[in-house]
């Protein structure tokens, strides 16, 4: 059997270890058109901004070492161009020679990810306007910062990405403004939720717009379209990204309106013997099945092992997603998942809402510092729909425990009757989690 892979950072490389170590007589080849692979993109706002964090760290494999350890075939700096569904083959140029060549495939596996979104603004193609996406797009940062020194940036878009760039470029001493079209920042969160994150963003002395519209940019300046000028000599857009479906919509598999292909459970596509995983496919919410785009790379990976387990005849299936993120801006950090009180209204369910702020751990212990946690339920099943947690400390673990309770389908009334680990260092007797079902009960 012969596997052909279609991109190879976090879904792509996972497709193929987990088919080689299924399968030791497939074959196995990855076209990548890029020149990394396989790397953290979740680390690249702190390579940008700390001095610690190498280029290596981030990409500690190249294609020698996936192909000695898989046995395997990974060819960077090529670009499949077409897909040829009924004769299973796809048509690859080589980017240094130019030379375009057709390979064949049993199963193709399309993991070719995102792009960033560019709004409709004036001027962003200057040289100073950037967006982050894979290791070169930071290199290109790093070497604007190097070689301009700008003294003041601005970041479009109040997402996690656009946040932890703002740490990172303060953290070189660069003056940055956050400018956001939404009234909130985080929209994934209610408002009452990232009031919190914008008072803590605030204090810090972070200039945060909010329901301010990007609608040029000039030499040395941002304009908003209320008429607001921001001082900027760099310009990040972080504005969401949008799926690399082309090629794949060429070969006829079927995707939804933002781009992203539709999956099942065994990740196949509409076509048959092609299949899609990472941000490139839609995932599905495990609480109601709607089709849910939370492109991340902790998906990917899942994805990409599932994939590789199915065409190798395994029995793992994808069971959806409740789009858990988390993020530290300074040192706030910012954790949410499954639906907000507002989507849940929205869906018709019999919300239950409450807001507890609890410490993470004895308050007489160093580190002690209060969160922020907000749980929406739904009245009739008894369940958690979904939780937001600001907060210093413990806000992981929480929110992880919340994640495995709604992953599991348990009741809030379970959640007391949890015999969570306490110790004054970790905890407090009653865990806030504890008390979050307490109070829903
Ligand atoms: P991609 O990483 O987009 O890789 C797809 C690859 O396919 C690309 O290299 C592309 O060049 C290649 N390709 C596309 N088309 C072709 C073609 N025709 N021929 C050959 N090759 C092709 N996720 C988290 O879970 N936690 C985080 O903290 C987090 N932080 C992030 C921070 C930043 C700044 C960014 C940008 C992303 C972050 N993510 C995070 C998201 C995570 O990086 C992505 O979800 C993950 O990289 C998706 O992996 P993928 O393999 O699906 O796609």
């Amino acid at each position: 059997m012969k596997i052909v892979i279609i991109g190879s950072v976090a879904a792509g490389t996972s497709v193929a270890a987990k088919a080689r170590r299924n399968n030791e007589e497939c074959q196995i080849t990855v076209y990548e058109r890029d020149s990394d692979i396989s790397y953290s993109g979740c680390g690249l706002p702190y390579y940008i901004g700390e001095e610690s964090i190498e280029r290596d760290n981030l990409t500690p494999r190249n294609p020698k070492w996936f192909e000695e350890r898989f046995n395997m075939t990974l060819k960077t700096g090529h670009e499949v161009l077409s897909i040829d569904s009924k004769e299973k083959k796809i048509e690859v140029k080589n980017l240094e020679t130019e030379e375009v060549f057709k390979d064949s495939y049993d199963k193709l596996v399309v993991a070719t990810g995102a792009t960033p979104l560019l709004p409709p603004i004036a001027g962003i193609e200057r040289e100073n306007v950037f967006t982050l996406r894979n290791v070169q797009s930071a290199d290109r940062i790093i070497d604007y910062i190097v070689e301009k020194a700008p003294k003041k940036a601005v970041v479009v878009g109040a997402g996690y990405i656009g946040l932890e760039l703002l740490e990172n470029l303060e953290n070189l001493g660069i003056e940055t403004t956050v400018i956001e079209k939404e009234e909130r920042a985080m929209t994934k969160m209610d408002k009452d939720m990232s009031v919190y994150l914008e008072d803590y963003l605030t204090k810090k002395g972070v200039k945060l717009l909010l329901g301010e519209e990007v609608a040029e940019i000039e030499e040395g300046a941002v304009k908003t379209r209320s008429g607001r000028t921001v001082e900027a000599d760099l310009v990040l857009v972080c504005t969401g990204v949008k799926p690399n479906s082309k090629l794949a919509q060429e070969a006829g598999v079927k995707t939804y309106s933002n781009g992203a292909i539709e999956v099942n459970h065994r990740l196949e596509t509409s076509v048959d013997s092609i299949y899609a995983v990472g941000d490139v496919a839609m995932a599905w919410s495990r609480i109601n099945g709607e089709p849910l785009y939370v492109p991340l790379g902790s998906t990917a990976n899942k994805m990409g092992r599932i994939c590789g387990d199915v065409i190798t005849g395994g029995n793992l299936r994808f069971k959806g997603i409740l789009g858990t993120g988390i993020f530290k801006v300074f040192g706030m950090a910012v954790a949410q998942t499954g639906m907000n009180e507002e989507q849940a209204l929205e869906r018709g369910y019999d919300v239950e809402v409450i807001h507890n702020i609890k410490p993470n751990q004895t308050a007489y212990f160093e580190g002690s510092s209060e969160m922020v946690i907000k749980a929406v339920a739904d009245r009739r099943s008894g369940k958690l729909l979904g939780v937001q947690i600001l907060g210093e400390n413990g806000v992981d673990k929480r929110m992880d425990v919340f994640v495995a309770l709604i992953s599991s389908g348990a009741t809030v009334d379970e959640f007391f009757h949890l015999d969570l680990a306490y110790a004054p260092p970790f905890s407090t007797t009653k865990d806030p989690v504890m008390y979050t079902g307490m109070i829903l009960e």
